[in-house]
């Protein structure tokens, strides 16, 4: 059995608005193990985005418990909570969220200006992670200057640079074409297969299909996980 990196256990979120509460994740348990490839599938307004920020530790639960690598993260102090981010776990969005006035070099390199010290074999990461998406060839050229999948693949090396240990992808072919989705699934499948861990979320069974176990949100509940 692979070893757990994240495990929910009896998570709730709710959120006050006006004089009622949203019940925006019931009772959510379930464990991310390493080399897993999960996809978190339901419609608009399920809990997705709710669940992804609590597995990215960007926000807290109401209740219940979040344990990373078998550590509850309430135990946690925010700054070292921050700083297991900033090294343990990749985020791609979206909308790619990468520096237009950077060079692509420039913006996978990101992620480590936030050690303290850089690491020393920082170029040779930076270049490995272009390799890995296969964008070594444009690493001087500027997100502007880059088609929509190529800015997706810029920013999956980036989520990469720092080795991280799950990958977290919040609807990552949103703005892309259904062929180029398919490149980027085809990517996630590829990094799966060498090892690495990743949680994607959809709203699109069709892109759920890659992933090798779904679990399924509607109305804030796990409704299936064929874990
Ligand atoms: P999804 O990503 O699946 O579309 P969300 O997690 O964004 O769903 O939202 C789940 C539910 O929680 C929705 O009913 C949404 O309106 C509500 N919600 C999300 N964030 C907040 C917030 N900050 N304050 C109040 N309600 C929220
Ligand atoms: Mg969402």
């Amino acid at each position: 059995m692979s070893a757990d990196v994240i495990r929910f256990a009896g998570v709730c979120k709710r959120y006050p608005m006006g004089e009622t509460i949203v019940n925006a994740l019931v009772d959510a348990s379930f464990t991310i193990r390493e080399g897993d490839f999960v996809s978190i599938l339901g419609p608009s307004g399920s809990g997705k985005s709710t669940l992804m920020h609590l597995l990215g530790f960007l926000d807290s639960p109401t209740s219940g418990e979040i344990l990373f690598e078998d550590r509850p993260i309430a135990e946690i102090s925010p700054d070292q909570r921050a700083r297991i981010r900033a090294e343990k776990i990749g985020f791609v969005f979206q909308a790619f969220n990468l520096l237009p006035r950077m060079d692509v070099f420039a913006n996978t390199r990101l992620p480590l200006t936030y050690h303290p010290r850089p690491p020393a074999d920082a170029a040779a990461r930076i270049w490995n992670a272009l390799e890995l998406v296969d964008m070594k060839n444009r690493a001087h050229h500027r997100p502007g200057q880059l088609s929509g999948g190529q800015r997706q693949r810029v920013a999956i090396a980036r989520a990469l640079v720092n080795e991280p240990r799950i990958l977290l992808a919040d609807e990552p072919t949103g703005n892309l074409d259904s062929r180029t989705a398919a490149t980027i699934l085809d990517l996630f499948t590829e990094l799966n297969r060498q090892g690495r861990t990743i949680v994607l979320v959809t709203h699109d069974p069709k892109i759920a299909a890659y992933s090798r176990r779904q679990i399924h949100v509607m109305d804030g509940r796990i409704i299936r996980d064929d874990a």
